[in-house]
């Protein structure tokens, strides 16, 4: 018997609509690309969504063709969001950090028809147009005031291109499960591949993290997501605050500690969120002028591994509460969510924020398990360690134009992440299946080696990469930035290290670099380290 309930899709459409209509008082603030602050409103963001919408019609998109985008976060950009996929489009998020040739894969491979640029990456635009034949409009993210001169093809600032429409627009009733929007992974193997998220996968994982355990969102709250909109849609934030109604705080090009800092401190936010590197440069940034801004809760860290060091400063000196998440651009992108149970309140900050760099448990609309080479499923005691797998509403069952098989024969999704899950459904990710380090036949979790080292006061980053060895098979080579104004030495940092590590975990041999190379995503790139320190 089937129930007997409104058959209502659950459409990105309908998340913009609910904002527009009963929070349509509540602020939306961008850090403009031309440089001013400028306030807006929920209502306005859904009048000019709208009025995209009928200005791509007017130029023929239609159903399931894909607009790309290459911004920042920006009103514009959000507009971008629910102006394209409400009306049935796709909206391409693209990378601006990727190199030039793999943007120009991206775009041919999804077919883009119209680019939405921000005027920063109008150099980048025009250096690949020539080798994108399906591109027939670019649409510069600004006004014509600020429209700079460019060789790019029908170029037309956003405001002429919106300008004439009247913000009629009714959207489409479209099916639910609709492509809504692409993001490609990073690519760190093989070319980039295409998540393809689907309206209604989106809209369940905007409820899904507004919830209290995990994002927390409300009428009350004021975001800022320094997570960009090109990086899995900026973990979600803008959709769910426009189902929470909450205040929505844009960075746009400035994400530097300063105007961060500058930015969160005006606007009252109350929740952050970003990967690691970001958070390390706001500590810093905090410690040197002596306080934190003071609207700050929370802050949700992820897409990498965060230090145990940045979060006893975040919890232990500035009071801001921490959460820790982990997630994949296959899994929309929220997997799992470290909230500390009320039980841990009372910990002391060290073992708490010990605790604290295990990446949580899911949300409810994910699973997660996790298995050995074979594929038996392993159980959840804390110490047996295997391939982590996904699976739920939010989560990819293969890729944008592809027949490639993903999902194991019983339906779930590999991450190639390696993890450990105890007895309360705690994960704890100890490294990328390629990035597991196997000496004399144990395994090494890079993720602990460069963990302890970050605990080192004089160490800024840290990297560990497995390199061949003739009697061990491989052995950890690690490579570290020094704190600023600090020279520390190989010898002291491994007597620090022994302090948590065992004899053959310990690194071999140290590096100090000025820098490490960050991939697009704010992640360390280990292929990278491989190619120039793999043989040494
Ligand atoms: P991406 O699809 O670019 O977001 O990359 C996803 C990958 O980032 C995951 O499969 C993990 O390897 C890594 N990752 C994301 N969050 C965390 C975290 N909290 N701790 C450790 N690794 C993470």
């Amino acid at each position: 018997m089937r129930g007997r309930m409104m058959d209502t899709p659950l459409l990105i459409s309908g998340l913009i609509e609910h904002a527009g209509n009963v929070h349509g008082d509540q602020q939306i603030v961008t850090r403009t690309v031309e440089g001013p602050i400028r306030h807006s409103t929920w209502a306005e963001v859904l009048r000019r969504s709208k009025q995209l919408a009928e200005a791509l019609t007017a130029v023929g998109i239609g159903v399931s063709d894909r607009v790309a985008t290459l911004g920042w976060n920006t009103q514009r950009h959000l507009e971008a969001y629910y102006g394209i996929s409400g009306m049935g489009a796709i909206c391409h998020t693209l990378n601006p950090r990727l190199h030039p040739t793999q943007l120009v894969y991206i775009m041919n491979h999804a077919e883009d028809r119209i680019l939405l640029v921000d005027t920063t990456f109008i150099p980048l635009a025009e250096a690949v147009a020539d080798k994108l034949p399906s591109v027939e409009h670019y649409v510069v993210m600004t006004d014509a005031e600020h429209m700079p001169e460019t060789s790019l093809p029908n170029a037309v600032s956003y405001e002429d291109f919106i300008g004439g429409q009247p913000g009629a627009y009714a959207w489409p009733l479209l099916d639910e499960s609709a492509a809504a929007a692409l993001c490609y992974t990073s690519g760190t193997t093989g070319n980039p591949k295409g998540a393809l998220y689907s309206h209604r996968s989106t809209v369940l994982h905007a409820m899904g993290v507004s919830m209290p355990d995990v994002f927390n969102l409300s009428r009350a709250a004021s975001v800022l997501p320094i997570v960009p909109q090109f990086h899995a849609c900026a973990w979600g934030l803008p959709y769910a605050a426009a189902a929470a109604g909450s205040k929505l705080v844009m960075p746009g090009p400035r994400l530097d500690p300063e105007g961060l800092t500058e930015l969160l401190e005006d606007e009252g936010v109350n929740f952050c969120a970003g990967v690691p590197s970001v958070f390390l440069g706001l500590i810093q940034h905090w410690q040197a002028t002596g306080s934190a801004p003071s609207s700050l809760e929370m802050v949700l860290i992820g897409g990498a591994a965060p230090p145990q060091s940045l979060i006893a400063a975040l919890e232990g000196e500035f009071g801001i509460e921490f959460r820790h998440g982990w997630g994949m651009t296959e899994t929309s992108p929220l997997g799992a969510v470290n909230t500390l149970l009320p039980s841990h309140r009372g910990w002391p900050v060290e073992e708490r924020s010990a605790f604290q760099t295990r990446q949580g448990r899911a949300p409810y609309g994910i699973e997660l398990r996790i298995v050995d080479h074979d594929g038996a499923v392993l159980p959840h005691d804390g110490h047996a360690f295997g391939e982590l797998q996904a699976r739920g509403p939010w989560v990819v069952d293969g890729y944008f134009m592809s027949d490639e098989a993903k999902l194991t024969d019983d339906g779930w999704f590999p991450t190639g992440d390696v993890a450990t899950i105890d007895s309360n459904a705690c994960v704890q990710i100890t490294d990328r299946t390629k990035d597991l380090i196997k000496s004399g036949g144990e395994w090494i979790s890079s993720i602990d080696v460069e963990n302890s080292a970050m605990g080192h006061p004089e160490i800024a980053m840290a990297a560990v990469i497995g390199i061949p060895d003739e009697k061990w098979g491989e052995r950890p080579l690690l490579i570290a930035v020094p704190a600023p104004d600090t020279e520390p030495t190989r010898e002291e940092l491994l007597e620090f290290l022994s302090g948590s590590l065992a004899t053959w975990q310990l690194p071999d041999e140290v590096i100090f670099v000025d820098s490490l190379p960050m991939g697009a995503t704010g992640k360390v790139q280990k292929t990278k380290l491989r190619e120039e320190y793999g043989s040494t």
